[in-house]
């Protein structure tokens, strides 16, 4: 299968510089549901769609033509409206707990998903946008500003890939890579619809975990989505000064805002939050900044996640010191707030959001 095609197609239309490029819609982007509309619009019965459903994700076929059960002329009909998926394995790193993955996808940019191995399965970390316009000052994903979505079925086949690659399947699923999937809310939407459908990849919802930068009206509509899914903050700051200084964002939706939001999310859901907080060495990791962390959070239905930080070449900041991470670690614990070190994965690989992408396209 050529990486692109071009020919006239009803579907996504890319225009370049050169010219315009239609690219034929991975049939990944389908929710079951859509699928079975589909089958009604050609005029076919709707267990078409569980038969489809059926050699994708659980058989796992690369081609229509292995769909046996499927008569000739639907498959020619599938043939003409779809492809199977678009993404390719550009190339793995791998290590003992943690292989990085890097993606190119139909329209030659760069995409990577990290699997990590845990005691109680594997859990994968995929990209949602190829760039990002939160323009984080300590993040590689935000140094390029976001050139394009992922289309849901992009971030389907990455973990349809890696499970090929790994020869299992995946037990956990975080939106964690590279871009802001509140910035891609429908796509985003639409994936955990895809992957959490039982007669497919059939993974739980509270197996899949979404991080944002903290956009707020998303984080509202996200209170309402129909699918448990988990929800981290990525927070890094205990006060404005420090969070308007490393997140952009937060000029936009301050802290209080931020929280008054997080308040709201959790008394409608009922669902505890994870922040997530990296500690950056002299920015925000005294013990002033512990405690202001504490009472900012204090009183919610949360944990905080601390992350020791992937040094990059790109950006100044140095990751905390290992003292200076127990000590506030030991603070929050004494306060008697939820909280962990993040184990570390991948730092011989590159395995900060974003690295190996700018490493390939020379960013
Ligand atoms: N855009 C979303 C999700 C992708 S970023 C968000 O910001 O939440 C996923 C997490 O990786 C975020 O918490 C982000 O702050 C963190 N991150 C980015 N660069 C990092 C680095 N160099 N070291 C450690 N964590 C990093
Ligand atoms: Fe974007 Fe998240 Fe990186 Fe910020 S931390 S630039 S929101 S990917």
């Amino acid at each position: 299968m050529p990486r692109y095609v071009k020919c006239i197609s009803f579907f996504m239309v890319k225009c370049y510089n050169f010219g315009v490029v239609m690219y034929m819609e991975s049939i990944y982007n389908k929710t079951f549901d859509e699928l079975v509309a589909y089958f009604e619009t050609i005029g076919e019965k709707k267990f078409k769609a569980t038969q489809v459903f059926d050699w994708l994700y659980v058989k796992r076929v690369k081609s229509f033509d292995e769909m046996s059960n499927i008569k000739k002329d639907i498959i020619d009909k599938l043939k003409e409206d779809f492809v199977i998926g678009n993404i390719e394995l550009d190339s793995v790193e791998r290590d003992v707990e943690v292989n990085k993955y890097l993606f190119v996808l139909s329209d030659d940019n760069h995409i990577e998903s990290v699997l990590m191995r845990h005691d109680y399965g594997t859990s994968i970390c995929i990209s949602s946008q190829v760039g990002c316009n939160m323009g984080c000052r300590f993040c590689e994903s935000g140094r390029v500003k976001r050139i394009r979505n992922l289309t849901a079925g992009e971030m389907v086949e990455q973990i349809l890939k890696v499970e090929e690659d790994i020869g299992n399947r995946i037990t956990h699923v975080v939106i964690m890579g590279i871009g802001e999937p509140f910035d891609n809310f429908d796509n985003f939407k639409r994936f955990v619809e895809i992957i959490n459908y039982q007669k497919g990849i059939n993974i739980g919802s509270r197996h899949i975990t979404v991080s944002t930068s903290g956009i707020i009206p998303k984080i509202r509509e996200f209170a309402s989505f129909p699918y448990q899914v988990n929800l981290a903050i990525s927070l890094h700051a205990p006060n404005d000064e420090i969070r308007n200084d490393l997140m952009p964002i937060n000029k936009v939706y301050p802290l209080k805002d931020l929280i008054k939001e997080i308040k709201n999310y959790i008394k409608t859901t009922n669902r505890r939050v994870t922040f997530e907080y990296i500690l950056l060495d002299g920015i925000n990791d005294s013990i002033t900044c512990a405690n202001e962390l504490c009472d900012l959070v204090q009183g919610l239905n949360c944990y905080i996640n601390l992350i020791p930080y992937n040094e990059t070449n790109n950006f100044g900041y140095k990751r905390s010191k290992k003292e200076t991470i127990s000590q506030f670690y030991d603070i929050i614990k004494k306060r008697k707030i939820n909280v962990t070190i993040r184990r570390e994965f991948g730092t011989n690989i590159s395995a900060a959001c974003g690295q190996l992408r700018s490493k390939k396209e020379d960013l």
